[in-house]
């Protein structure tokens, strides 16, 4: 059976004794092997990173910018075999797994310019003969932890900016779909990054935890659902380590009763059921103010639900393919249950799909509630899967107060045609990325992302600005250079610039 191994200082990694299984999910099989890890094998990666950082952090900024440049050629070239064997071990489907990888190569981008967003300031005069500057040093080591629903585009957002900026980085990918993240560091390596600059170890828990109350690393960045989320940035802040650690979604879309009720429908399926409902900023919430919206926006909307083509990852026919794993398959349609159980009504059932010559595979058709109320444990929880939900709100106001006070604030939407009430929702709305007329509002690369309430911990957000200072340590100097003459000034009193 294929086995996916560590990736360390520029080779594979050690045996192992303990493995998890990689999923086929367009056929239910075991498709690979993947090593997990524990201390030991996080040492052999720390040592080789102690090695080669310092010389890395004095490679002048345009050299590093420059292997980025070469990495982000080399992702291109190998677009193709990189969406197939993410696709493969993921489910979505391949223009899905390419838009995957090309939001991540974006972030690269940004990244190319490194030596223009790594200069510091500089105050001349600020005291007599006084001058005060800052520079941007690198943590050191630094650690990714990221999730199974993005493995080439979240491992991006972390490791361009934290290496561009001097770091050596590790990554700890998900144990559902490791093998992109593998070939990432391979490419890094290709690109010209020297050997222990990026790495990959694997693992679970024990990886994890590892990581979490390893000395030499100095700060860490973590993607995955919510109670992992706040664990790992509590056990990382009590260590001493700088942690950015975002958690789960629960975005809503509010259709305002002037909106283009057609493009609320095209872009409602895709957010809802693109990717099968996997992604943190899929809209699994539609809030339609008033009841007329609410009919009108569910007669287009069945149908729209019913002509959704679910197939094999490779179909490119497909809108959206399998879900990761059996049990995340089992998870989704205990949550369709529990939503019926609490009175949710029930208009399209996806479960019990099955593919013609793929029935073993972990597909979920496509499903829909109306009439689900806040109270509901299927509303106030991620479901991550293909079920949109409708809570139907009296009134604008009404419709604001759901996403803000529900415990996720990752993304929202809104869809209308009136100026005012989309400014008033923007700048109300108690949640951390914010659509007008836009689905997915994944800020691009030179803006940042990052949720609120429990979709976030911590307080700098990732790629763009808030990335490089999230990698980057800000030393402040403070010089002058006397000539020797007396100043006249009391050494013995705080100084002032009064
Ligand atoms: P997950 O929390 O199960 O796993 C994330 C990472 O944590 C993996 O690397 C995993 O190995 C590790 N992990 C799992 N259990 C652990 C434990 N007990 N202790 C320590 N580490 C552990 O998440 P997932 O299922 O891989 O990904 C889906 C989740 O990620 C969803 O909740 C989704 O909303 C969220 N997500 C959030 C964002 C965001 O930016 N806010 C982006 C993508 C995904």
């Amino acid at each position: 059976m294929r086995q996916i191994d560590h990736f360390i200082s520029g080779g594979a990694g050690a045996s192992a004794s303990r493995f998890a299984e990689i999923m086929d999910p367009n056929n239910g099989g075991v498709q690979a092997r993947v090593v997990l890890g524990d201390a030991n094998i996080l040492e052999r990666a720390v040592q080789a990173a102690l090695a080669a950082q310092p010389a890395w952090e004095t490679t002048n900024p345009q050299r590093r910018a420059r292997v980025m440049f070469e990495f982000k050629r080399l992702v291109e070239a190998n677009m193709d075999e990189l969406a197939h064997m993410l696709s493969a071990e993921h489910g979505k489907v391949i223009a899905d797994s390419k838009g995957d990888i090309q939001r991540g190569l974006e972030v690269i981008e940004f990244c190319c310019g490194i030596p223009h967003v790594m200069k510091g300031e500089y105050s001349q005069g600020a005291g007599p003969g006084i001058d005060v500057y800052s520079m941007r040093q690198p943590i050191g080591i630094g650690a990714g932890i990221t999730p199974f629903n993005f493995p080439a585009m979240i491992p991006l957002w972390m490791s361009g900016p934290a290496i561009a900026t001097g770091n050596a980085f590790i990554i700890k990918p998900s144990e559902r779909d490791p093998s992109v993240p593998v070939r990432l560091a391979e490419l890094f390596i290709e690109a010209g990054l020297p050997e222990g600059i990026c790495q990959v170890v694997h693992g679970d828990k024990e990886m994890v935890d590892a990581i979490l109350d390893h000395p030499a690393i100095g700060a860490i960045s973590f993607v995955g659902s919510s109670d992992i989320a706040h664990y790992v940035y509590h056990r990382g802040v009590a260590k001493g380590k700088r942690v950015q650690a975002m958690g789960g979604a629960k975005n809503h879309g509010i259709v305002m009763p002037d909106a283009d009720l057609d493009q609320v429908v095209n872009d409602l399926t895709g957010a809802a059921f693109g990717s099968a409902g996997e992604r943190c900023m899929a809209l699994p919430v539609v809030v339609p103010v008033g009841d007329d919206t609410a009919e009108r926006l569910k007669a287009k909307l069945i149908p729209a639900i019913e002509a959704l083509r679910v197939g094999v990852s490779t179909d490119a026919e497909a809108h959206y393919g399998p879900v990761v794993t059996a049990q995340h398959k089992a998870k989704v349609e205990g949550w369709i249950q529990t939503c019926v159980d609490e009175g949710g009504e029930l208009i399209i059932d996806g479960r019990g799909f099955k593919l013609q010559g793929h029935e073993e595979g972990f597909f979920i058709g496509p499903t829909l509630f109306d009439h689900v109320t806040t109270d509901m444990e299927s509303y106030k929880e991620e479901i991550f899967g293909p079920v949109l939900q409708m809570v139907r709100a009296a009134s604008f106001e009404e419709a604001l107060a759901l996403p803000s006070k529900h415990q996720y604030g990752n993304g929202v939407a809104i869809f209308t045609r009136n100026g005012h009430a989309a400014r008033e929702f923007a700048s109300r709305v108690n949640v951390g990325m914010v659509g007008i007329n836009v689905p997915i509002p994944v800020p691009v690369a030179y803006h940042s992302f990052g949720g609120w309430k429990r979709s976030g911990f911590g307080d700098t957000d990732q790629y763009g600005m808030e990335g490089i200072k999230f990698w980057t340590k800000v030393k402040k100097i403070t010089q002058r250079w006397p000539d020797g003459a007396p100043d006249g000034g009391n050494a013995f009193v705080i100084p002032t610039m009064g």
